[in-house]
C-alpha cells in the first residue's frame, strides 16, 4: 500500500502533461492491465541511481537515473515516466518575496483543497518559462492598473494582439520572477493568481531500460537545462531537481505513460534502424536490452550523435558490450564537435544510404528518438535521399516509399 509522505502533494491534479510534438506509426496495441498509479495518483518512487553520464571535461549534464517502482508496474520499451517535478526553494522564495507574501497564505487548489501559497508556486503553478498567455492573465488581475515598473501601459501593449511579436521577444529567456519584477504590484491576494495562472505540468522522459533486466526500476536519460538569460542563472523546473535535488535516497512523484506508437516489431528476427542522438538515444537502450534479454536474432543497427567523443558518448562500454556480443550488428556515431566541420547523424546517414536502403528493403523498421526542431527533419530528408538513391526514383516516389513504411508501421518516431 502506498504512504503518503506529509510533504508531498497528491492529488495535484496533473491532468496536464507535456507531449510529444509528434510520433508516427501505430504499432499493435498492447494489452495492459490500467495504470494503478497516474499523473493524478502518482507513485512516490525512490531514486535508486543518479550518476552523470558525460566526462568531467564537458560543459554539459546528462544523467543516468533509476526510479523505483511499486510492484505490478509495468512497462514496455518505447514507454515514458512522467515526473511531476517541483520548482527549487529559492525560486519559490524569490517570487514570495517579489510578491509580498509570506507563503503561509492559504489558497484552494483545483480541486478546492487548501493548501498553502508557498505549496502552490512550488508544485501546482508554472512559475517557470513565461508565456504570452501569463503575461496576458496577470494583466487582468484586478491589481494590474496600479502596476509600478515599467508600468500598465507597457503591461498592455505586450497584450496586444499587434504586439505578438514583441511579447514573444519579451517572453524569451524569461519566467515568471522577471514579469512581477518588470511589472510589480498586480497580485492584491493569493488566491486571485492561482486562479489565473497554468498549472505546473508533468515532464516525460524515455525509459532507456528494459524491464526484463530491471524488474524493480525505470531508467532514465536526462539532460539537465541550466542557462543564464537577463542576467539570472535558471535551470529547467524537472531536470533541474533530478539534476541536484533528487540524490540516490530521495523520493519523487511518477507515473509511467504507454506509448503504443513506439514499439519493437513483435517479431524478433525483423532488423531495425535506430536514430538517436543525445537524449534521443535513452528507449534504444531500451529496445537493444530487450532484444539482448530475449535472445532475438534480428539485426540492430545504432547511429548515435552528440558534441564530443570524449567527453558525451552516453553508455558507450555497454554499446562496445553489445557489439562485442552481437546484439548491436553496427553503430555509427556522430560528433558534431570533434573536428572543424560539424557532422551529425543525418551525414552518417547520407553516407551509408546504399546500406540502409537494403536494409529497408530487407524489411527493417526506422526509429527516430529526440530533438524534434533540427533532427528529425534533417534525418527524414535524408532517409528520403536514401530511398530515392537506392530505388533509383524520384522524390515523389521515395515520399510514397516512405508512407507505406508508416503504414506498415516500420517509420516510428519519438521526438520532442
Ligand atoms: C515523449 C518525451 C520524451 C522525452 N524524453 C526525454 C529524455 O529521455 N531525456 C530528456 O532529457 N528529456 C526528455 N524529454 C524532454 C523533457 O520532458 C523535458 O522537456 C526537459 O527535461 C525539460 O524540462 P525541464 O522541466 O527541466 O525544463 P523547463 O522548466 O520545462 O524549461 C525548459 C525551457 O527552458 C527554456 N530554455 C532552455 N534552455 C534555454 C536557453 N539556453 N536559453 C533560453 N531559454 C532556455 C526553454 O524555453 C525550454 O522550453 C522528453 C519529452 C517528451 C515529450
Amino acid at each position: 500500500m502506498q504512504v503518503r509522505p506529509p510533504s508531498f502533494d497528491y492529488n495535484r491534479g496533473m491532468n496536464n502533461v507535456q507531449e510529444p510534438s509528434a510520433t508516427t506509426g501505430q504499432a499493435p496495441a498492447d494489452v495492459t492491465a490500467p495504470a494503478r498509479f497516474t499523473r493524478n495518483n502518482p507513485y512516490n518512487s525512490t531514486i535508486v541511481l543518479n550518476r552523470v553520464l558525460n566526462g568531467a571535461s564537458c560543459d554539459k549534464e546528462t544523467r543516468h537515473i533509476a526510479l523505483s517502482l511499486d510492484a505490478g508496474m509495468t512497462y514496455t520499451p518505447g514507454d515514458s515516466v512522467g515526473v511531476l517535478p517541483g520548482y527549487r526553494a529559492e525560486a519559490v522564495e524569490e517570487v514570495l518575496a517579489a510578491l509580498g507574501f509570506s507563503g503561509n497564505e492559504r489558497v484552494l487548489n483545483h480541486y478546492k483543497e487548501e493548501i498553502s501559497f508557498e505549496q502552490a508556486l512550488r508544485a501546482w503553478l508554472t512559475i517557470g518559462k513565461l508565456t504570452r498567455g501569463t503575461i496576458g492573465q496577470y494583466a487582468k488581475l484586478a491589481g494590474a492598473p496600479n502596476v509600478g515598473g515599467l508600468g500598465y501601459d507597457a503591461l498592455k501593449q505586450l497584450c496586444g494582439p499587434e504586439n505578438k511579436a514583441r511579447a514573444e521577444e519579451y517572453c524569451w529567456g524569461r519566467e515568471f520572477i522577471d514579469l512581477i519584477t518588470d511589472f510589480p504590484g498586480a497580485v492584491a491576494n493569493p488566491q486571485e493568481l492561482f486562479n489565473v495562472m497554468p498549472r505546473l505540468a508533468a515532464r516525460l522522459y524515455s525509459i532507456a531500460s528494459s524491464q526484463m533486466l530491471h524488474p524493480d526500476t525505470a531508467e532514465t536519460t536526462v539532460r539537465v537545462v541550466r542557462y543564464n538569460t537577463h542576467g539570472r542563472s535558471r535551470q529547467g523546473v524537472a531536470s533541474g531537481q533530478l539534476g541536484e535535488r533528487a540524490g540516490v535516497g530521495a523520493n519523487l512523484p511518477i507515473f509511467l505513460h504507454s506509448n503504443q506508437n513506439f514499439r519493437l516489431p513483435q517479431d524478433g528476427s525483423v532488423p531495425i534502424i535506430m536514430v538517436g542522438p543525445g537524449t534521443g538515444v535513452a528507449p534504444f537502450r531500451a529496445f537493444l536490452e530487450e532484444r539482448q534479454a530475449k535472445g532475438e536474432s534480428g539485426k540492430n543497427w545504432l547511429f548515435f550523435g552528440d558534441q564530443h567523443c570524449a567527453s558525451d558518448f552516453l553508455y558507450e562500454e555497454q554499446w562496445g558490450q553489445m557489439l562485442a556480443h552481437g546484439t548491436l550488428t553496427r553503430m555509427d556515431t556522430a560528433f558534431s564537435r570533434d573536428q572543424a566541420h560539424k557532422i551529425y547523424v543525418q551525414d552518417r546517414i547520407r553516407e551509408n544510404a546504399a546500406e540502409l536502403y537494403a536494409w529497408l528493403e530487407s524489411g527493417a523498421y526506422f526509429y527516430v528518438c529526440g530533438d524534434a526542431v533540427n533532427m528529425a527533419k534533417a534525418v527524414e530528408l535524408e532517409l528520403l535521399n536514401a530511398i530515392a538513391a537506392g530505388s533509383n526514383t524520384t522524390q515523389e516516389r521515395a515520399a510514397e516509399y516512405l508512407a507505406a513504411m508508416k503504414q506498415q508501421k516500420r517509420y516510428q518516431r519519438d521526438i520532442y
